[in-house]
Parts: structure tokens; sequence; C-alpha cells
């Protein structure tokens, strides 16, 4: 007999509400469960002051996928938000990512040649192949951008030490000889006008959902409802963690009302230093270039994950990468796609998501096109 619901979404973030967006182009029936109160996953914005508020941390748009890019301004209009965080160390403060503006506030110095002499001296310091985090940050950008702006940062992100960390993590931030603040080398980016939730909202359109409900605490009987389930949640959870459980890195975020209208000047400012216990602070407004009364600010402090925190960055080591596919062979033997940034155990972007979601809409014959 033909099931209610042709699939059950586990998860409402944004890689199942792309998903439901094609299904129900398609003609297909969807539930999503979730089991937050809220559905857009970590992209969720809650409106305090007149503020969105990112609540699970800043969150900008990027992507160099002119397909991504048109998908998601159909539903929401971009804003011309530009993310140029600055950097503050012991009461100085730097433009990252690290570019002239950073080299001349650091030396002194205003050419890119002088800029070339300096950090050529200092890279000097490690040969060969780098082996670590340490090694390979000190290879892109010398000794005294690696002790101000990154050893500290860092080590608090992740709760290690430098030279116990993967030289990968480092290699995605860009290095310029242009007097160029913009963090990202993609071609798009913004904010979605009104925030996330306008997006998410119009991606889910009139799909049924269930709030509040953990999927694996009633898997039994919502699985009899739907002919496929498409699953974000952990993918450890879905096991039982019979295999073990993967490490992620989690965060807390306390944010704070105050009674002015601009607190740093700037939508975000990273804490370099190891003494300071935050990495970072938020100011929201800045993404849309609010002009409310009061601002909205939240400290940012990572922390060790622990069974029943958020799960917020996978940690994609050797040990981590061979359980995941361990549990991924597992994953073969069921009748349930695994998707996102959890059902996949990786770091991925929102753009990324996306195309991850469109491409499972396309081996489901929902989506045509060239993706
Ligand atoms: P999620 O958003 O995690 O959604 C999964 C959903 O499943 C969650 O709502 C969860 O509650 C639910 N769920 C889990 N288990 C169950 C269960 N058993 N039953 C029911 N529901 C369940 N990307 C960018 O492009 N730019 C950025 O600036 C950026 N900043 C980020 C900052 C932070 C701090 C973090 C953590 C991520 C950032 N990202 C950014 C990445 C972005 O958040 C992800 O790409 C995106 O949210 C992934 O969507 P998803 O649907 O895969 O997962
Ligand atoms: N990083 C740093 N100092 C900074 C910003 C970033 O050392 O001020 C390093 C840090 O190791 C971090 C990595 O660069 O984990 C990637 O940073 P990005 O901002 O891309 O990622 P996020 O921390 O936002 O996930």
């Amino acid at each position: 007999m033909k099931k209610k619901y042709d699939y059950l979404l586990v998860g409402a973030g944004l890689f199942n509400a792309v998903f439901a967006h094609f299904a129900a182009k398609a003609g297909k029936r969807c539930f999503v469960v979730e089991k937050r109160n809220h559905i857009g996953g970590n992209l969720h914005c809650e409106e305090i002051e007149g503020i969105h508020v990112h609540q699970y941390g800043a969150h900008i748009f990027h992507t160099s996928n002119r397909e991504v890019w048109t998908f998601v301004n159909s539903f929401v209009e971009m804003n011309r938000f530009t993310n140029a965080p600055m950097a503050q160390y012991k009461g100085e403060m730097y433009n990252l990512p690290f570019n002239m503006n950073t080299f001349s506030r650091m030396w002194g110095i205003r050419t890119p040649e002088e800029a070339e002499a300096i950090l050529a001296e200092q890279r000097r310091v490690i040969s060969g192949e780098p082996r670590n985090l340490e090694e390979q940050a000190i290879r892109l950008v010398g000794t005294d951008i690696y002790t101000k702006l990154i050893k500290g940062y860092t080590e608090k992100q992740w709760g290690r030490d430098c030279r116990e960390l993967p030289a990968f993590i480092i290699k995605r931030l860009p290095v310029r000889l242009t007097y160029d603040n913009n963090y990202f080398n993609d071609r798009y980016q913004g904010i979605p006008e009104g925030g996330y939730n306008v997006l998410i909202e119009a991606l889910f359109g009139d799909c049924e959902r269930v709030l509040g409900v953990d999927y694996l605490s009633h898997r039994g009987e919502l699985d009899q409802q739907a002919e496929q389930v498409i699953y974000t949640g952990p993918i450890d959870a879905y096991f039982d963690y019979r295999l073990g459980s993967l490490s992620y890195r989690s965060l807390r975020f306390e944010t704070e009302v105050l009674n002015l209208p601009n607190w740093q000047g700037n939508a975000v400012v990273n804490y370099t230093e190891r003494e300071v216990p935050w990495t970072r602070i938020i100011e929201h407004k800045h993404f849309e270039f609010g002009r409310q009364e009061k601002t909205v600010i939240t400290r940012e402090y990572p922390q060790d994950w622990e069974p029943g925190m958020e799960p917020y960055y996978p940690v994609n080591d050797e040990k981590n990468q061979a359980l995941y596919a361990a549990y991924r062979k597992l994953g073969e033997a069921e009748r349930v796609i695994f998707g996102g940034r959890l059902g996949e155990y990786r770091y991925y972007d929102m753009d990324k998501v996306i195309e991850r979601a469109m491409e499972c809409a396309k081996a489901c014959g929902l989506k045509r096109g060239t993706l």
C-alpha cells in the first residue's frame, strides 16, 4: 500500500529545506520532523529589538556557483554585505583576512614589495612540507602574524596546540598583497534581506511539519508514514553510537542587548589572544546595515563537545574520518539517505549544502538541470 508521504525529512535545516522545495515542485508529499522548536537549523534568526540575531553564530552567504546564487535570489533579495572582519590582539586592531592593510599596520610598511620581503624572511624558518597547522601558518604568513593573529585564536577554537592540528584548517584563509579586506574570494556574497528565516520559510513553503520531536525516539511510527527517509541528523546517533561516538567541537553563545546604537563598528571582531576566553563578538545589526536605537552583540565561546551538546564542527582528523567511513558503510544497507553537515560529517558552507541537496533531488528524479 502506498504510504501517506513520499518523503520523511528528518531535520529542518537548509539541506532538507532545499530538498523539500524540489519535492513539492515535483508534486511529492513531504513531512518534516525537527527536534528544535524552530525550522532553519543553524541558519535560524531570532528577532530582538528589531534586529535579526543569528542564534547559532554569524552566517554569511557566499558562493561562486551562479546557479546556487540565482536560486537563493529567487526566494529572497540578498543585500550587499561583504564580510571584512577585524582582529583585536591586546587592544591592537588589524584587518582580516591577511592583506596589505594587516601588513601595513603590523610592520609600518606601504608597498607589496616591502611586505613580500618581510614575509619571505619570516617564512624561512620552515623548510620542507608543513607537517602541522603551526608550520603551515608560518609558511603562509610568517611568525609575527602567526603569533598575534593565529596561534591564540586557533588554540581556543580547536582546544588543541597548533602543532597537534592538521595543516588543512588554515589553508583556506586568503593571503593577499592588495589592500582588500573582503574575507571571501567567492564571486557572490550577501545576507538575505529580512534575515535567513525568510529564505527558509520560502523553501519549505507549506510542507507539513512537526517541531520539538526527536525522530530517533519515534522512529518506528514515523518510518511507516513515508516511502523514503532523508536524515540530516548526526550519522552516529542514527546508529545509536554502536561503533563509537564521532567527535565535534561545540560553541556557547552569550547574547546581550546594549543601550547604544553602535558598539564595535563592525559585524565581526575576532579576539586573537589566548587570554580572552571568547573567539569573536558579533554585532548583528551590521549584517543588514541596521539603524535601530539599540544593538545586540553575541560572544562566541568554543567548547569541547559532549553528548547532549549541539555538535557544530565535525573534527575531520584521521580517526574520526575512519569512524565516519565505517558508519557510512552501515548506512549503505539502510533504506535511508544521509545528507547535510551532520549526516555526511563534513564542514559544508551553505552554498555547498545547497549543491548537495540539489544533487540529492536530482538523484531522486525530482530536479532537472545542470547540477
Ligand atoms: P543543520 O543546520 O545542522 O540542520 C540539521 C537539523 O536537524 C537541525 O535543525 C537539527 O536540530 C535537526 N536534527 C538533528 N537530529 C535530529 C533528530 N534526531 N530528530 C529531529 N531533528 C533532528 N556557512 C556559510 O556558508 N557561511 C557562514 O558564514 C557560516 N557560518 C557558520 C557558523 C557556525 C558557527 C556554524 C556552526 C556553521 C556555519 N556555516 C556557515 C555552515 C552552515 O551552518 C551549514 O552549512 C548549514 O546550516 C547546514 O545545513 P544542514 O541542513 O546540513 O544542517
Ligand atoms: N583563523 C585564525 N585567526 C583568525 C581567523 C581564523 O587563526 O582571526 C584560523 C583558525 O585556525 C580557524 C581557521 O583560520 O579555525 C579558519 O577560519 P574561518 O574563519 O575560515 O572559519 P571559522 O572559524 O569561521 O569556522
